[in-house]
């Protein structure tokens, strides 16, 4: 499973990570962040692959994604 996360307080809600999400993992927060603004959230963790176009895309880069190691063939 992939490790993302978003620094909440740097979120502006632009969604632009939403939008470009090529799996749909992303939406929208129903809550105002400290900011003022609605954060981008992950809402479905199963599906994200740790392509890192989100965090790749965010203009205040606030997007973390820790990319997954895929295991060598023994
Ligand atoms: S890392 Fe890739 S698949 Fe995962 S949420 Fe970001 S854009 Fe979507
Ligand atoms: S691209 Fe960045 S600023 Fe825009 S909604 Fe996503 S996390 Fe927030």
């Amino acid at each position: 499973m992939p490790v993302w996360s978003v620094r909440s307080e740097r979120c502006k809600g632009c969604r632009l990570c939403v939008e470009f999400c090529p799996r749909h993992c992303l939406e929208i927060s129903n809550e105002l962040n400290a900011i003022g603004y609605y954060p981008a959230r992950m809402h479905d963790a199963g599906k994200c692959t740790s392509c890192a176009l989100c965090a790749d895309m965010c203009p205040e880069a606030g997007i973390i994604v820790v990319r997954r190691k895929r295991k060598k063939k023994t």
